[in-house]
């Protein structure tokens, strides 16, 4: 069996300077393949550099709720007033080709031995997000592998069931062990939330089947410079130096 690193990807965001900077942190580290938890557009100014990078790394992802609302035609009823101004924004760049790639993504995706999903496995195209141990239950109901990766807060940690009791692990190093199940939250790549403005990924390697979490300093002014000449809300460039 050939070994694989993975480096797990979410919500990028449309951050095209976080994006290359921690595929480049990954390559350092010896990533072999890239992976995501979804939300590739929304919220920053590269929706389709994001996407052509994704597809040139041949990256196999799912789909966030950004790139769903992104490229159907829905009611943005649900979304605060600036998540949905953005997203309006980012239909309007958006072309033929991205708009189809981003519908084909899956909700859900079993894949070198892990699962992928945006938010939770129980009802993906609800967009729950877990915070605590009872969000993450229903979910662990159906997580069928010993290791499933997800994103949607934007906030890396680990939940892990073992005989029936789930409890949260601060992300660090955890090694995957037979027996319990792991729902690891990667993080945020392009609008980290847990007071950090560095982006986060996680590597999982299945030749000594440890995730690891790995924070990337990048050039924030640049993509503020980008968010800015583009017309978005300066409260999301805000937020990018605060990392909230
Ligand atoms: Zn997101």
């Amino acid at each position: 069996m050939i070994e694989k690193k993975y480096a797990v990807l979410g919500d990028i965001h449309g951050n095209i300077d976080a994006l290359n900077a921690v595929i480049d942190d990954a390559r350092n580290k010896g990533v072999t393949d890239f992976v995501s938890v979804g939300d590739i557009v929304g919220y920053n100014a590269c929706p389709v550099e994001c996407i052509k990078v994704f597809r040139d790394l041949g990256c196999i992802t799912v789909r966030g709720n950004h790139d769903h609302y992104c490229s159907y035609d829905e009611s943005l009823d649900d979304f605060q007033p600036l998540a949905a101004s953005v997203i309006a924004w980012t239909r309007r760049q958006l072309n033929e080709e991205c708009i189809k790639w981003l519908h084909d993504l899956p909700y859900s995706k079993s894949f070198g031995g892990f699962m992928l999903v945006h938010s939770t496995l129980d009802m993906p195209e609800n967009w729950g997000y877990v915070f605590d141990t009872l969000a993450a239950e229903a979910h662990f109901n159906y997580q069928t592998l010993s290791l499933c990766f997800h994103g949607h807060t934007h906030v890396p940690m680990i939940y892990k069931k073992e005989h029936d009791t789930i409890m949260r692990v601060e992300p660090c190093k955890v090694k995957v062990s037979f027996g319990p199940k792991y729902f690891i939250n990667v993080g945020s790549v392009g609008q980290p939330r847990n007071n950090d403005p560095r982006s986060t990924y996680a590597i999982y390697s299945t030749k000594t089947r440890e995730v690891e979490f790995a924070r990337v300093e990048y050039d924030v002014d640049s993509a503020i410079a980008r968010n800015r000449k583009a017309g978005l809300p300066d409260r999301l460039s805000l937020r990018l130096k605060l990392g909230r």
